[in-house]
């Protein structure tokens, strides 16, 4: 790697390039860069990513855009390269953060954000400008960009020049080379060309198929293998893609067309995409081609085709829900022929595979996988890569959109074409590419991770509550209700409830257990947990109260169980003076009493046998019959203790109201 000070031959230091991706390396998905040169702040592009296992409830993943936050002032304007997900999904929630000045891009893709902005209710927060091919705009002082048009498996897609004062940046977006696209608009190589001669700087090119060899298929290639299948059907032909695959979906509608049959449409954003691309002139399709979903029972099977959502085995997508005969208008016949015209992405494989199961138990023919020709990528493979680094020449190169091995793969492609490995960075997320007319550098990182989004996208899933869902989906809950009276006495014998949990003890030992736990947290935290305020009711911290129950619950059931679920501990405080519940007369000796000392603070248990729990020794009445019912949600407090690691220090007397009872009950 070669390093400069950037000093221009006056002496005086020109500021470098940075080149800042906050999504979209070591991944496929949410993309999302920023290019930043003195004071101003240029975004490309802002996507989505999908939920891996395990990110239980998490409908999106964003990337954690502090950096952006704390420089919004900064921020003079966003490019789009094309309107897919990975592109453009995370804008309209940007938006709610921060504002962005304009945002450049192309018709289709502004058009699709439109609607997600409205839903959004964002739409005052910046203005969009759309682009034809070729089109320059500037961005702050420092940025001129031209659109250069592409080709990729989605509709009206470019390629970037980036202007800055140290040099030209070619950022290809995701392409591949099509030399007979679907809609005609074919690749500006003489653009890339020009700019190649010109000289650039810095090549940011996309990775997906860094690791597949030869040329990527053109689009049109599946035409005959789909139309093939689509005439051979008996029956009804259903296919699955994604919607945003305007391409694919173009010729599908084509297909129907040429072999007689109407179209159905299900699923959300297949109807939402198509809407938008026919009123936009990048579809054409006749209106009496599509038939509402309702009435096409009343058609002969023969002469109908259902387009729909599910082609990932996402649960709610339309043909996941027909795989399982949840739909309310289509049922699988056996006569169907089911087309998958779509690849999984990585982590989808397991849900698609089990709904071509479930439509093949149904008798349906399924047409799926890679041998089929039904399916071709919308990434260029490794000579498409070559083609791109022949006609831009670039001096540095940096691999992107792409998981870790094929930024590797990528980089010695570029190797093999006479690039300096010294002239090559792989970079991950949140480094910063730092880039003069003679060097290219990583700078300090800046702060980078992942927000994930639930249903609502308003909601951020942090990693506490991730580890809760997983602790949940793994190990189940135990909800424990505890009712103390406010002169530290425990009044009614604890109610348990288990959802969940494989466990070989059954209720009866785990209150036992809960019992102890409550008595033992009586009998030697209650004088740190609560303050006497002298005359009125003493000050309890029911929290602290709560926690030292539950963690003391989920060690014993760690160790004597092997099993950590969840533990939600209730409180419902008693008046002062209510009478002790006596403690059950089968308890077993507590043999092993749960060793303490947890937090390291030195509030552990000492070492001598463990004290008489005084609350049970004391005679009273059984319990009052309030107590064995439901606590009551107004007086009753509820919190969900972390790991013990991850608790935060908590001013001591003091309720927090994290949960309602309600939410648990
Ligand atoms: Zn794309
Ligand atoms: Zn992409």
């Amino acid at each position: 790697m070669t390093h400069s000070n950037g000093a221009n031959p006056s002496g005086i230091k020109k500021p470098a390039l940075r080149v800042i991706p906050l999504g979209g390396l070591h991944e496929i998905g949410k993309n999302t860069c920023v290019f930043e040169y003195g004071d101003d702040i240029m975004l490309v592009d802002a996507g989505l990513a999908f939920p891996s296992d395990g990110m239980h409830g998490v409908n999106v993943v964003m990337p954690d855009t502090s950096y952006l936050k704390e420089n919004q002032k900064r921020i003079r304007g966003m490019i789009v390269t094309h309107g897919h997900e990975d592109h453009i999904g995370g804008i309209a929630h940007h938006l709610k953060n921060f504002n962005i000045p304009v945002i450049h891009g192309p018709r289709l893709a502004l058009a699709m954000l439109t609607g997600k902005m409205e839903e959004t209710g964002v739409m005052d927060r910046t203005i969009l400008q759309t682009v034809a091919p070729r089109d320059v705009v500037k961005v702050g002082q420092h940025f001129s960009v031209e659109f250069i048009r592409n080709t990729h498996s989605m509709a009206d897609s470019f390629s970037l020049a980036i202007t800055s004062p140290v040099g030209t940046v070619i950022f290809t977006g995701d392409f591949k080379f099509d030399h007979t696209p679907v809609d005609g608009e074919t690749f500006d190589m003489a653009r890339l060309a020009h700019y190649g001669d010109q000289g650039v700087l810095c090549l940011f090119s996309d990775s997906t198929n860094a690791e597949v060899p030869g040329f990527c298929p053109p689009e049109r290639s599946v035409f005959p293998c789909l139309d093939r299948h689509i005439a051979q059907a008996e029956g009804r032909v259903i296919i699955t893609t994604f919607a945003s695959s305007i391409h694919r979906v173009s010729m599908i509608l084509e297909l129907a067309l040429k072999n007689g049959r109407k179209v159905g449409l299900l699923g959300r954003s297949m109807l939402n995409v198509i809407a938008k691309a026919r009123e936009l002139g990048y579809m054409r399709a006749p209106d009496d081609l599509f038939v509402p979903i309702k009435q096409i029972r009343d058609l002969p099977d023969r002469e109908t085709l259902l387009l729909m959502t599910g082609s990932q085995g996402e649960p709610l997508a339309a043909l996941s829900r027909i795989s399982r005969g949840e739909h309310p208008q289509v049922q699988v016949k056996s006569t169907d022929t089911i087309i998958f015209s779509a690849s999984p992405i990585p982590g989808n494989t397991i849900s698609v595979v089990n709904t071509i199961d479930r439509l093949m138990m149904q008798g349906a023919k399924v047409v799926y996988g890679k041998g089929e020709g039904i399916h071709v990528s919308g990434h260029g493979f490794q000579e498409d890569q070559k083609l791109m680094l022949a006609l831009t020449k670039p001096k540095y190169f940096v691999p992107v959109h792409g998981e870790h091995r094929m930024l590797v793969a990528h980089s010695k492609t570029a190797q093999s074409m006479g690039i300096p490995a010294d002239n090559i960075l792989i970079i991950d997320n949140g480094d910063v590419v730092q880039l003069s007319p003679d060097s290219i550098s990583k700078g300090d990182p800046v702060k980078a991770g992942i927000e994930l989004l639930d249903a609502s996208r308003n909601g951020i899933v942090d990693a506490r509550v991730l580890k809760e869902r997983q602790q949940l989906a793994e190990d189940g809950v135990i909800t424990l209700l505890a009712v103390i009276s406010t002169d530290g006495v425990m009044a009614a014998p604890p109610r348990v409830n288990i959802r969940g949990v494989v466990t070989t003890a059954d209720a009866r030992k785990l209150s036992m257990w809960a019992e102890r736990e409550i008595g033992w947290v009586l009998e030697n935290r209650w004088n740190q947990l609560c303050r006497n305020t002298g005359g009125k009711a003493p000050d309890v911290d029911w929290v602290g109260v709560q926690r030292e129950v539950e963690v003391g619950l989920q060690r014993r059931l760690r160790r004597e169980l092997q099993v950590e679920p969840l533990i939600i501990c209730l409180v419902q405080p008693a008046p002062a003076g209510t009478p002790a519940y006596k403690g059950r007369a089968d308890a077993e000796p507590d043999s092993r009493p749960a060793p303490r000392g947890r937090d390291g603070g030195g509030r552990g248990r000492d070492g001598s046998a463990p004290a008489p729990q005084r609350q049970l020794a004391t005679v009273g009445a059984p319990a009052p019959a309030a107590a064995a019912a439901p606590a009551a949600a107004a007086t009753t407090v509820a919190v969900k203790t972390p790991a013990p690691a991850e608790l935060e220090p908590e001013p001591a007397g003091r309720t927090r109201r994290r949960r309602s009872a309600a939410a648990v009950g």
